[in-house]
């Protein structure tokens, strides 16, 4: 894998990519394509080299911007079967054209050009949500986000993962006193909510990830802070990471 990037974490939009230096493919696409054509030139991608988006699941923050991709650059977009079924307005609003719109069932393999990729099911409030893991010359990269808990399956998953893209996405006790309503501070708290900066790195650690870095997304601005995480991952993170803050891009741009 030439890059690997956040382009971009958190309620405001989310969007990663993955790229060999001629193929690339995202997941997810929160962006408008004017963003995501500037988000991508941080790392010396345009948008023709993107091949296809895989959706994590359909709130607005993940697929805002797939149906203009899709009607601007023919990009095909890939859902869990169970999303489309279960949400077929939702989907429908997205218009992404006919014959570019696939469903994928978990752990079935679809190869994009160099990469192989399939999804797992993910706990969180819009049905048919999962997290992605894609393939490229024999190591894993797994994206898991929008996950109010975590499950065995994904822990085995992460134990054989290079790069982890791993959702932080509130500090238990910012959330308790923080300005919310208690019933929205109770569905982030939920199984079909965000995980927690507690709840990430006990996943971390339990599922004995020894790849070769972390990047800690989908951070609340009001529920968290960037230094409160950074000093507990600097306690218990096996492995170097990087605290993706909301909106901006992180990753790598390899030669
Ligand atoms: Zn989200
Ligand atoms: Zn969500």
């Amino acid at each position: 894998m030439r890059t690997w990037a956040v382009l971009g974490s958190g309620s405001s939009g989310n969007s990663y990519l993955f790229s060999d230096g001629s193929s690339a493919i995202l997941i997810d696409q929160g962006y408008s394509v004017a963003s995501l054509k500037r988000r991508l030139a941080h790392f010396s991608t345009t948008v023709e080299a993107v091949e296809a988006v895989f959706v994590t699941h359909l709130h607005p923050d993940h697929v805002r911007g797939v149906g203009t991709l899709a009607r601007m650059h023919h990009v095909p977009v890939w859902m869990h079967t169970k999303a489309v079924e279960a949400q077929r307005q939702v989907v429908s609003n997205l218009n992404i054209p006919a014959g570019l719109l696939h469903t994928v069932d978990p752990f079935e393999v679809i190869e994009v050009g160099p990469f192989s990729v399939f999804c797992f099911e993910t706990s969180h409030d819009s049905a048919g949500s999962v997290g992605w893991v894609v393939a490229h010359e024999g190591r894993q990269y797994m994206v898991l986000t929008d996950a109010g808990v975590t499950d065995e399956v994904q822990k085995s998953l992460a134990r054989e993962a290079e790069v982890l893209f791993l959702e932080a996405n509130y500090d238990r006790e910012m959330l308790k006193n923080g300005p919310y309503p208690p019933p929205l501070k109770a569905r982030i708290a939920s199984k079909g909510g965000h995980l927690s900066n507690d709840e990430a790195l006990t996943f971390l650690a339990e599922s004995g990830f020894s790849g070769s870095h972390v990047y800690f997304i989908h951070i609340s601005d009001t529920n968290n802070s960037v230094p409160l995480l950074e000093a507990a991952a600097r306690i218990s993170s096996p492995v170097p990471f990087t605290v993706c803050a909301k909106g901006a891009c992180y990753g790598v741009v390899g030669s």
